[in-house]
């Protein structure tokens, strides 16, 4: 096997930095092997992951389900394209339907393209079976939203710097505040189709809606006929202590976006699942995906599933979480402005007077934990759904020697 040449920490850092294009700030390590909760550099350092590839790795790294899942897959059928039918796809959407209570689902690969095929599903769904009158639909969206990268979806993020130079965009979208029922009724007019929304917002900062909330905009929803379309790329999975974070309050959405740890973590894997008449208005070559729904994704997405139900890891995120919360609650420093969460989906808002969550995340990098900041103030603390006690009480206590020596 070809064995990549051995750099120095530097020297990797800059060979990406010089042939990668630098979307993104990475914390200053080399990580090159994986297992279980737990990450090593190129150095032998050892790092606790709390950021599990923003919630993807839930089953922690390499797990060996999901790996065999993969291997066997490997061995009897990679990739024949949906122009024919294969033996393993019908199998998986019958569990992701059982498993969210919907009826049809469109697989893809990326977030970004199940956020895709849930605007387009709505958007014709609001002309073929709402009426709206051709080329009026909208699609009312929160403020500090995330559903992805792609031109139409940043097109109606409210972030500046997501936006900026890559216009123009269509429109067709309106913005409102997260958590407020209200501003959901007021801008609700005859071509609404669907109103999207996170559960919880992960990249704004972990911002949890009050209670009643989802149970209420259903309410809403229902009243004017507009789809409800929940993004839970980042919150399904187990992810905040139930399967899917809807669960906590409705029965089950119209449509929903399902992402990052559908692909067990190894590969992308995501899927818009919807209701019957929702998904019925796609017919033949209105949308599609050359590697959406390939037998090696729906091995690794029906693993994934069973895992979750089997390992019952839904409970285990609640009381890990609460756990977690609980004692970052009980720090005590003045550095934090705020702890929230739900299952082990949880944010610690640093106060700005006083340090930036960077910062704080750069700390706890030399202290072997990985996390990430999210909007500059908050850190994300997402550690895999298979975490020990014993591993969040350590990683506690570097978080408290880290606030200390920054006060
Ligand atoms: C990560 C994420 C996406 C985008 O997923 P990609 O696979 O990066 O395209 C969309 N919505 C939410 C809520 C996410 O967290």
């Amino acid at each position: 096997m070809a064995e990549a040449m051995k750099l120095t920490k530097d020297a990797y850092i800059a060979r990406e930095n010089q042939y990668v294009a630098r979307l993104y700030k990475p914390l200053p390590v080399v990580l090159c092997r994986g297992e279980g909760v737990w990450l090593w550099d190129t150095d032998g350092n050892k790092y606790l992951d709390f950021l599990s590839a923003y919630s993807a790795v839930s089953f922690g790294h390499l797990n060996q389900r999901i790996k065999k899942a993969l291997i066997d897959q490997l061995d009897r059928l990679d990739i024949p394209a949906r122009a024919f039918h294969t033996d393993i796809l019908g199998e998986y959407a019958e569990k992701v339907c059982r498993m969210t209570g919907l009826d049809m689902m469109q697989p893809m690969n990326s977030g970004a393209e199940a956020v895709e095929t849930g605007i387009k599903a709505a958007r014709r769904w609001g002309y073929d079976v709402k009426g709206i009158p051709d080329g009026k639909a909208r699609i009312i969206v929160c403020k500090n939203n995330f559903h992805g990268r792609t031109t139409t979806i940043v097109g109606f993020s409210s972030d500046a710097d997501y936006r900026r130079g890559f216009g123009p965009f269509d429109g067709g979208f309106d913005i409102i505040p997260h958590g407020d029922t209200a501003a959901l009724e007021k801008a609700i007019t005859p071509n609404t189709c669907a109103f999207l929304v996170e559960p919880i917002q992960g990249e704004g900062g972990i911002l949890i809606p009050p209670k009643g909330y989802l149970k209420e905009v259903q309410a809403i929803c229902k009243k004017h006929n507009v789809l409800l379309l929940l993004d839970e790329i980042q919150t399904g999975m187990g992810r905040t202590g139930r399967n899917f974070c809807f669960q906590h309050e409705i029965d089950k959405p119209d449509g929903i976006m399902l992402g990052k740890a559908l692909g067990g973590g190894i590969y992308p894997v995501s899927a818009f699942v919807g209701r019957k008449d929702v998904m019925a208005v796609f017919d033949p070559g209105s949308h599609g995906s050359t590697f959406g729904g390939n037998p090696i994704a729906a091995a690794l997405g029906i693993e994934a599933l069973s895992i979750l139900e089997e390992d019952r890891l839904s409970e285990r995120s609640a009381e890990q979480g609460e756990y977690l919360l609980q004692k970052l609650g009980a720090l005590n420093s003045p550095l934090i402005k705020d702890v929230r969460g739900k299952g082990l989906l949880v944010g610690m808002e640093i106060d700005p007077a006083r340090a930036t969550a960077r910062d704080v995340c750069e700390k706890l990098l030399a202290r072997g934990v990985l996390s990430k900041d999210t909007h500059e103030t908050v850190v994300r603390f997402a550690p895999p759904l298979i975490i020990e006690k014993s591993d969040l009480d350590w990683a506690v206590d570097r978080v408290a020697e880290v606030l200390r020596e920054m006060e």
